[in-house]
């Protein structure tokens, strides 16, 4: 799974996520990450057939929406995405929310999926611990990945080891915060010290936790700057003054009460 992603939502499906999409896999992005709810899934499959790279270079997620929610539902829900993208396979299908009740039979179907091969691995997303709990309970699958809100005001230190420990993936959306954490004083001197901008500085900051990261921008120069993230190393001390900026703040809902 590639480190660095591009995350699409709020793109809507013709000209804005195409473009950015193909911007993205022109500035060297093999990893896209999109979901039923967007409802752009048809553009994010015609700029991939578009791109002209091999379907294996490319690292593809989605997410089945609370709505097709069971067993049955689930599965339909991931034909119609599979073909709205127009693979054959799915490198990631995630469980977009754990909705009391019914995320169970939910990734009961995923993991149907997966040993049916038609994805190549099968994850959660806003999972708390108490659910990956609940999970361990009752399935030998463990999830690969758990995509949460993770940003510099959003460490989630606990559910992060927790994930470490049962070699469960890590992965941030909005990683910046929705653009709200860019201009924090640590972070920009950080970034004038490398002669970076902010949102380099929180991107290269997920990569040194270890943490997957998929920024969203729907402009081409944001697009490049935000992979440009492999020529600095920020020291152990700058992550931990970017860990300490955290304040337990979501920009995004909690997953016990959505
Ligand atoms: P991000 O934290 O990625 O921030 C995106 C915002 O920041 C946009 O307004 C963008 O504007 C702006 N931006 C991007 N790059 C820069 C830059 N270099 N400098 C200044 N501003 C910048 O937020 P998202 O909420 O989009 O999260 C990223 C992805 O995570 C989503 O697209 C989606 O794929 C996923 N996600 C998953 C959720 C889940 O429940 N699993 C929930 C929410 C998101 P512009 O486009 O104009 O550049």
């Amino acid at each position: 799974m590639p480190w660095l992603g591009l995350g699409v939502w709020k793109m809507d499906s013709g000209q804005e996520v195409e473009a950015s999409v193909r911007d993205a896999i022109e500035a060297g992005y093999r990893h896209i990450d999109t979901a039923a709810i967007y409802k752009n899934e048809e553009g994010v499959g015609r700029a991939i057939k578009d791109a002209g790279i091999g379907r294996e270079e490319l690292f593809v997620t989605t997410k089945v929406w609370n709505d097709d929610f069971g067993y049955e539902t689930t599965l339909r829900a991931f034909e119609e995405s599979r073909k709205k993208l127009g693979l054959d396979y799915l490198d990631l299908y995630l469980v977009h929310w754990p909705v009391t009740g019914k995320y169970l039979e939910t990734y009961r179907a995923l993991e149907k999926l997966y040993q049916d091969g038609y994805v190549r691995s099968i994850g959660v997303s806003n999972f708390h611990i108490h659910h990956l709990e609940d999970l361990k309970q009752h399935f030998e699958t463990t999830p690969v990945v758990n995509q949460v809100e993770y940003h510099p005001r959003l460490t989630q230190k606990p559910l992060h080891t927790y994930c470490r420990e049962h070699g469960i993936q890590l992965e941030a959306w909005s990683p910046l915060m929705q653009g709200k954490i860019l201009d924090e004083p640590t972070i920009s001197a950080i970034a004038e010290k490398y002669g970076k901008n902010p949102a380099q500085i929180v991107l290269r900051w997920d990569l040194q936790n270890e943490v997957v990261t998929i920024p969203k921008s729907s402009r081409k120069e944001r697009i490049i700057s935000n992979a440009d993230l492999f020529d600095f190393e920020l020291t152990a001390e700058e992550v931990a003054q970017i860990d300490a900026l955290n304040q337990d703040q979501r920009v995004g809902r909690d997953p016990d009460t959505f």
